[in-house]
């Protein structure tokens, strides 16, 4: 039978991915070697299987070659979490995440053919302490080492003025991607457009030009 997902390992991080895509509608094949993880989850996934994931005959009696996308979300079995997406990428699965613990163990699944490692822990935590330097920023998202693009609310220093006024790309060098307001967004803004408190910016940029966007436009 095909499904659409799998997720390997039931922790917290790879159990919350597996409900999201139940409840998204999707169909999902959970692996575990834990049995009570599989008990667990015998309700909300599609099919839940107690199985170790490096063992890659195992992994074909499953059919895990006609599932398109595999999620490994083995965390603290640093050397699990490795053999099994070498497995995975033997058996030439279409796209392969992985969970990293660290920034090492990022690196040898990026090497071993990972499609896309995901490291949720440094992620949240640079999120969150955006948010807490500033209530003004809302949302940030890491494109690669030195860029993102964030989302910051108009507060009390860009309330009123237009895109002209602060001319955000030759003073900051970041560029205004979108605006949302109440329940638009506006993705092509005009230079004339009047910003009101509480509308919603969204910017892309280097992360130093961002920072500096921040510290003089933003943070109250
Ligand atoms: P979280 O922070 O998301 O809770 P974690 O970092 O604590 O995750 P672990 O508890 O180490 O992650 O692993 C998540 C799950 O992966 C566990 O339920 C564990 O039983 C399962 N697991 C570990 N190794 C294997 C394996 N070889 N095959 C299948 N499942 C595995």
């Amino acid at each position: 039978m095909k499904r659409d997902y799998a997720v390997i390992g039931l922790g917290r991080f790879g159990g919350s991915i597996c409900q999201e895509l139940n409840q998204e509608g999707m169909q999902v094949l959970a692996i575990d070697k834990d049995e009570d993880k599989i008990n667990e989850f015998k309700n909300i996934a599609s099919h839940a299987v107690m199985a170790d994931s490096t063992d890659e005959a195992t992994l074909r009696e499953l059919g895990i070659k006609n599932i398109d996308h595999v999620i490994v979300a083995i965390g603290d079995n640093i050397q699990a979490s490795i053999l099994t997406t070498v497995v995975l990428t033997d058996l030439n699965i279409k796209k392969i995440t992985v969970k990293a613990q660290n920034d090492y163990h990022e690196k040898i699944l990026n090497r071993i053919g990972a499609h896309q490692v995901v490291h949720p822990e440094r992620d949240m935590g640079k999120r969150i302490a955006r948010n807490i330097i500033s209530n003004n920023i809302l949302d940030y998202l890491e494109l690669s080492d030195d860029h993102s693009i964030v989302e910051v609310k108009v507060g009390e220093r860009m309330r009123g003025k237009t895109l002209v006024d602060l001319d955000i790309r030759a003073n900051y060098g970041c560029n205004v991607v979108a605006i949302k307001q109440e329940k638009d967004i506006n993705v092509s803004p005009a230079a004339d457009d009047v910003l009101e408190e509480g509308d919603i910016l969204i910017i892309i940029g280097s992360d130093k030009d961002i920072s500096r966007f921040e510290k003089n436009l933003v943070i109250d």
